[in-house]
């Protein structure tokens, strides 16, 4: 057996109005006034006063709103660092992401390509970089994906939807500050929290389970529960707890693996365009016969909030479009080892995915 080494995450502020101490923590990190600070902020938060006047802009730092209407894509990881070399003499002091996963995972990557050649795309897989990042820092703005805890970035390349996984991309500083969640829409909340749902599901369901993840993967789960079908919690320790359930759950499948919602849904993000969160909602709906008592409690979750999820987004599909689904789910080999065990191929053939992205 050879066990998994693997990096954390070195330095974590956790607390409402923790996002105020942004400027002490960076100071010292700053190397010299002509290497910046590069902040990718959500635009949904462009005019928002109260989140981008607490960002400490000085000497040439700069703020760069992103679009995350589309998932993060490789060549947009490209574009922005040929922007930050050609508008900077020195490498940047640091990125700061601010925003969801999608702005998170930009963050990451882009501090891992500023310090290594080539295109994004070379290093989606597992420990392809060979040169640490530059320092990164990751801030929340809504809950659930664990990236902020995660040794991957994911991006959809040219020829598939995977992650630059390696010990470089974990962040140097998290700021998790809950209040930042606080203007989340409630379908968004319900999508990308459901995302941690689903990873204490797949993880404490799975064969690669551990001491190790299934610690951190009960416990998410347990404030899952709480938050999504209880009414004991005020609004802000709803948060609070939503933002540890997803770092926990980030830990959880850390030192496990995530299954077969993840799989599907990568799926349906490759060909569809599906994001992440509410393409793991439609495709762990259909997924009574391996997580029965998962989907029972999603079921529930899901009526208690009035979540009404997209139906026959697979209905106009042609042979050739489910193929190229069923390529991507099935290229996944890790995930559906965890979920079914070593002889999955036995299972889950062609026509089994088939017949379940029909159902979606
Ligand atoms: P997201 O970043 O795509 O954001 C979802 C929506 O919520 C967007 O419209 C965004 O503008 C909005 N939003 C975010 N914060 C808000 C706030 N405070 N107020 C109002 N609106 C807000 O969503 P996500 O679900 O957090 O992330 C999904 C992405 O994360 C996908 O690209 C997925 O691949 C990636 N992901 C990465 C990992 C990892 O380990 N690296 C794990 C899971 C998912
Ligand atoms: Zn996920």
């Amino acid at each position: 057996m050879n066990y998994k080494n693997f990096p954390m995450v070195s330095r974590v502020i956790f607390g409402r109005g923790s996002f105020n101490q942004l400027d002490e923590i960076l100071s010292p990190k700053r190397l010299s006034t002509k290497a910046p600070f590069i902040y990718f902020v959500d635009d949904v938060f462009k005019g928002n006063a109260w989140l981008t006047s607490r960002i400490p802009l000085s000497y040439n730092d700069k703020l760069i709103y992103v679009s995350v209407a589309k998932e993060p894509e490789t060549s947009q990881i490209d574009e922005l660092v040929e922007e930050i070399i050609l508008n900077f003499k020195a490498l940047p002091s640091g990125i700061v992401g601010i925003g969801g996963g999608s702005v998170l995972d930009i963050a990451k990557a882009v501090s891992i390509m500023l310090t290594n050649d080539g295109e994004a795309k070379d290093y989606q897989g597992w420990d392809l970089v060979k040169n640490p990042a530059i320092y990164h820092v990751g801030i929340p703005t809504i809950s659930g994906t664990g990236a902020e805890v995660s040794r991957t970035t994911i991006l959809t390349g040219p020829e598939r939807k995977l992650g630059i996984n390696s010990d470089y991309t974990p962040f140097d500083q998290v700021i998790l500050d809950p209040e930042l969640t606080k203007d989340v829409p409630k379908d968004q909340w319900f999508y990308t929290g459901m995302d941690c749902f689903v990873h204490c599901i797949e993880s404490l369901n799975g064969t690669f389970l551990n001491a190790f993840s299934q610690t951190y993967g009960e416990k998410a789960y347990t404030l899952c529960k709480e938050i999504f079908l209880e009414d004991t919690l005020s609004i802000q320790d709803s948060q609070d707890k939503l933002m540890m359930a997803s770092w926990h759950g980030g830990m959880s499948i850390a030192y496990s693996q995530v299954g077969v919602a993840h799989a599907l849904s990568y799926g349906l993000g490759y060909l569809l365009g599906i994001k992440h969160g509410i393409g793991n909602c439609i495709v762990f709906d259909h997924l009574e016969e391996y997580y029965p008592d998962g989907v029972t409690m999603f079921k529930a979750m899901k009526a208690k909030h009035n979540i009404v999820l997209p139906q026959g987004i697979c209905k106009d599909l042609s042979d050739k479009e489910f193929d190229i689904m069923i390529n991507v789910a099935l290229s996944l080999e890790p995930l559906w080892e965890n979920a079914i065990g070593k002889q999955w191929k036995k299972t889950i053939t062609r026509e089994k995915l088939k017949a379940l992205y029909k159902k979606m």
